[in-house]
């Protein structure tokens, strides 16, 4: 019974990815290079808010903001993100697709050199 549900969940996940393109090529490279690479963030500043500090942030890639509040000693009280619009996809996505996705969409050199030579130009 188990192993038979285990096998719907495998065929439902494996039929939703052949459905909805969501990481295809309408999703911006941007948020791709963010999901694999982690967020750069840039310090935006810090303001007072509910008795905490509050460290603005905002990545510099997506554009997703980050506010993390903090107690005065510096410990973490809480964190908030607000993404970019059409950041999050419903069901959420796999690691591996975004790094195949992201490799489909980038030239793939045959050696460092030729990377180096071609970022030269
Ligand atoms: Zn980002």
């Amino acid at each position: 019974m188990a192993r038979d549900r285990q096998s719907a969940l495998r065929a439902a996940k494996t039929a939703r990815r052949a459905d909805d393109d969501t990481l295809g090529p309408n999703y911006p490279v941007d948020y791709l290079q963010c999901r694999d690479l982690r967020h750069a963030w840039k310090l935006v500043g810090y303001y007072r808010a509910n008795g905490h500090i509050v460290r603005a942030l905002v990545c510099e890639r997506c554009d997703m903001d980050r506010h993390d509040r903090l107690w005065s000693s510096g410990r973490l009280a809480g964190r908030t993100y607000t993404p970019p619009e059409g950041y999050y996809v419903p069901g959420g996505v796999e690691l591996v697709d975004v790094r195949a996705e992201l490799m489909d969409r980038f030239t793939i050199f045959e050696s460092e050199d030729d990377m180096v030579k071609d970022k030269e130009k």
